[in-house]
């Protein structure tokens, strides 16, 4: 134990479910965390999802209690807009440099809003995955943490206008703001860096990037958000027009040599979970889903059955061959039936492609006299070449958020041996 009773200092990578957890827990357990979060708020992936599987509650719910501990257990030092650019050290003596990008808007802000009324530049909406836009100056979403506007320097380099520091009663926008290099030592690192999803682009034949009205499983969640860009409205992307026909193709590019060799785990209870968003929208609309197998886990399955009941929902087992552009921006899919034999062709209004994820590369320079180990798909391992070096979550492999949560858990009581261990050592 140190000289301020603490049993050392953990730097945990990412601010998603896995890294919020993971902090908190070693938080609790009495050791001192770094939570470093390259993104301008903390939740990651999550803050994205409309709903969560199987309850269909908001995850907002979830982020809301972590958000409070984080703010409430002592010994979390939380850097949003931040990367860790360096480690070096040895076993267990980590020497770390963390980048802190400028927010330019400092912790004076309401976010009451009044400087997005005066700017006068567009960027896309990354949290939309650019479906919407936001000006120069913006809140990444509603109810994000920190509640704090952010400038956003690649589309505002100079500053040169200045109109959101006359319309700010509250002195909050410092657009002189510097980038700050931070050092820490600590005896652990929590890589809890996720994911990010399979560029759809990648995949031929499905008509990503061809049509509009082809779109991924992420933005389909975002598209169902309130926050998201047609506030909340299931529509054609098109032209706005309302769904009749919907098809989910599960294992875009998934489990196929080609592309993404790996089973994301998650897809098919997310397309699940969003034949009922389009249900609760469009009550008569037919539904299809296009599968290779159907893998809800445990408990999950009761989800499955009940979503089964729906009677204009059809479960295609066949892999997708083909989307193509059929009559007034309409989409015509075509697989084969595995169970049947038969081709099997529909025209929808909208097509959904379940495509999966892929580990966040974290982009750190290590000088620890080695990589860190991956799996064959990229996903980090828990046997590192030192200890004290561990990954939770998705970085590890692709998980719920159940899963994650449990496993960053297990993953800090580790990382406090690794502290502890080297403290009586
Ligand atoms: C379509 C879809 C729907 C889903 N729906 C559900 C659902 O309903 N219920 C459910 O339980 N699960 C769902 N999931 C799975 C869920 O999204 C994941 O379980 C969850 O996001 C994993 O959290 P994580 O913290 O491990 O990773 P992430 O959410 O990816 O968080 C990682 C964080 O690390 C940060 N980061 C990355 N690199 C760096 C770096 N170098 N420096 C600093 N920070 C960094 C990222 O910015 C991010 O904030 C869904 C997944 C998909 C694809």
């Amino acid at each position: 134990m140190s000289e301020n009773g603490k049993h050392g200092t953990i730097l945990v990578i990412g601010g998603g479910i896995s890294g919020l957890t993971a902090a908190i827990e070693a938080s609790e357990a009495g050791c001192d965390v770094v939570l470093v979060e390259k993104n301008p708020y903390l939740g990651g992936q999550v803050v994205r999802t409309n709903q969560y599987f199987p309850k269909l509650c908001s995850p907002a719910c979830g982020l809301e209690i972590n958000f409070r501990r984080i703010r409430t257990v002592p010994g979390i030092r939380c850097m949003t807009l931040s990367e860790v650019e360096k480690i070096t050290g040895e076993l267990g003596r980590y020497q770390v440099t963390i980048r802190q990008n400028p927010r330019k808007v400092n912790n004076k802000c309401t976010a009451c809003g009044a400087c997005v009324e005066v700017c006068p530049v567009d960027r896309p909406d990354d949290i939309n995955f650019g479906m919407s836009k936001t000006k120069a100056i913006y809140l990444p979403f509603e109810n994000a943490n920190p509640l704090q506007y952010v400038i956003d320097g690649s589309v505002c380099p100079d500053a040169e206008c200045g109109k959101c520091i006359s319309a700010c009663l509250y002195e909050a926008i410092e657009l002189d703001m510097a980038p700050k290099t931070v050092e820490v030592e600590v005896g652990a690192v929590i890589w809890a860096t996720g994911w990010e999803p399979y560029d759809a682009g990648k995949i031929e034949d499905l008509g990503f990037g061809t049509t509009p009205n082809v779109i991924t499983n992420v933005m389909m969640e975002r598209l169902a958000a309130t926050g998201g860009p047609t506030g909340g409205k299931i529509q054609r992307l098109s032209d706005g027009g309302k769904i009749e026909s919907i098809a989910f193709v599960q294992c875009a590019g998934s489990r196929d040599e080609n592309y993404l060799k790996h089973c994301s785990g998650v897809c098919c209870m997310g397309s699940l979970k969003q034949t009922r968003y389009v249900r609760e929208q469009y009550p008569d609309a037919q539904i299809t889903i296009f599968y290779i197998d159907i893998r809800s886990p445990g408990r999950q399955e009761d989800f499955y059955a009940e979503i089964q009941n729906d009677e204009k929902l059809e479960l295609i087992k066949g892999k997708v061959a083909k989307v193509t552009e059929g009559n007034g921006g309409n989409l015509v899919v075509e697989a084969e039936d595995t169970l049947s034999g038969d081709r099997v062709s529909k025209e929808v209004n909208l097509v959904v492609l379940a495509t999966g994820i892929v580990p966040t590369d974290a982009g750190v320079q290590l000088e620890l006299g080695g990589d860190l180990q991956r799996d064959a798909h990229g996903f980090l391992t828990n046997d590192q070449h030192l200890p004290g070096l561990l990954a939770a979550g998705c970085a590890k492999r692709p998980v719920d958020v159940a899963a994650c949560t449990r496993d960053a858990t297990g993953v800090a009581l580790k990382a406090l041996q690794s502290c502890v261990g080297q403290n009586n050592g």
